[in-house]
């Protein structure tokens, strides 16, 4: 194997996508643009520029642009939408699959611990998806809110969203829906959803990173988590930044714009991707037929995911373990453990995303480096 390869393969898009040339050239031409609150002519300039990318923002998404809170990202607008809706709840039960990002699961821990929530789980079947025959009952007197995502970040599975969104509107139960791993990837209607409110974030669909929304229903009620100038409908104080909004929308545009040609053509480079991995002894695929297009969450029994990630960095190839890395120690997948999948497999998973940039070349490297890969790491054993 070839070490300190000069040319690089990135298979990490589900951790942030590159930037759209789109994005890059609406954020350029606004620039050190005013405060959009400003009262004066070139505060209008910025004030129209933050109030078209809204409008942009929700047209793509089927949302009204008063409907578009902007936020630093994806984070901040589940820790919004989780919260503001807890303290706003007469009921204190908050439904939530254990197979979510931590931006939602750590609120929503924060909030058993701190504000006496309880947390009713959602449990997920060994395909990753949620479990709509043991979705626990909810009612409004007892149920805060329920909170689901759109694809999970690690497998890529899309999940039923639209029963939880049937099952909240008849328990008068509002509804999240983290869709940070959908937007740009798959058509969304936030209307049409049933959600209360959704987390998306720019850099995963090619816009700027540090910039995401709140889609929040005109009727929704939440508290807010900062105090301030009252900007975004009071829900997100502070001064929006404007260049980083442009780029948002002309990067969801560009994505919305390509997202059916680029989905077959990434889905065919997945699926060769698919075929190499089941060729080697033992090794698992998680990624269920009903995912997003560039996702692939395999195990190899035998190999600890840190040395694969390290050898396939070592040939070039930027992917990831997929699971939260807490002070330099990685730990199983949380959303492996939920689906039932035994620790030791859980630790020798890697995830490889592709999108809108990857081509045959990224795959083939991948696909080349993969047996020698897996074998050297089994080699070095598990930890
Ligand atoms: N939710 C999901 C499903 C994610 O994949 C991520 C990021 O990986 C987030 C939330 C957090 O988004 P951000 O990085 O914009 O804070």
């Amino acid at each position: 194997m070839k070490s300190a390869a000069k040319t690089r393969h990135f298979v990490d898009h589900a951790a942030t996508t590159p930037l759209r040339p789109e994005a890059r050239t609406a954020m350029v031409e606004n620039l050190g643009l005013a405060n959009p609150s400003g009262q004066y002519a070139t505060a209008r300039i910025a004030k129209k520029v933050l109030e078209e990318s809204r409008e942009e923002i929700a047209e793509l998404l089927g949302a009204d642009p008063i409907e578009v809170v902007f936020t630093s990202g994806g984070t901040e607008a589940d820790n919004l939408a989780i919260s503001g809706l807890y303290f706003k709840a007469s009921g204190s039960d908050i439904v939530v699959p254990p197979i979510e990002h931590d931006a939602v699961l750590k609120t929503c821990h924060h909030l058993e611990k701190e504000h006496w929530a309880k947390i009713v789980e959602a449990p997920v079947g060994a395909d990753g998806r949620v479990d709509m025959v043991q979705f626990p009952e909810m009612s409004r007197q007892n149920t805060a809110l329920v909170t689901c995502m759109w694809a999970n970040n690690e497998t890529g599975t899309i999940q039923p969203v639209e029963e939880i969104a049937k099952r909240a509107k008849d328990a008068r139960v509002p509804f999240h829906i983290d869709a940070v791993q959908a937007a740009g990837h798959l058509p969304i209607d936030f209307h049409a959803s049933g959600a209360t409110t959704m987390a998306i974030s720019a850099h995963k669909f090619g816009g700027p990173r540090g910039i995401g929304a709140l889609l929040v229903r005109r009727e929704a009620k939440l508290t807010p988590h900062n105090n301030g100038g009252g900007q975004e409908r009071g829900l997100r104080s502070g001064t929006q930044d404007v260049a980083s909004a442009a780029g948002m929308a002309a990067g969801l545009r560009a994505a919305v714009d390509t997202m059916a040609a680029d989905n077959e053509r990434i889905r065919g480079l997945t699926q060769q991707l698919i075929r190499a991995i089941m060729h080697i002894d033992g090794a698992i695929i998680h990624t269920s037929e009903l995912a997003l297009p560039g996702h692939v969450y395999a195990s190899f029994p035998g190999a600890e995911a840190d040395s694969l990630i390290m050898l396939f960095d070592a040939a070039g190839i930027d992917c990831s373990t997929g699971s939260a890395c807490s002070a330099g120690v990685n730990r199983p997948s949380h959303v492996l453990m939920a689906m039932g999948v035994s620790e030791p497999e859980a630790r020798s998973s890697i995830r490889f995303t592709l999108g809108y940039t990857s081509t045959q070349a990224d795959v083939d490297a991948v696909i080349s480096a993969l047996p020698e890969t897996v074998e050297r790491a089994r080699r070095a054993g598990m930890a």
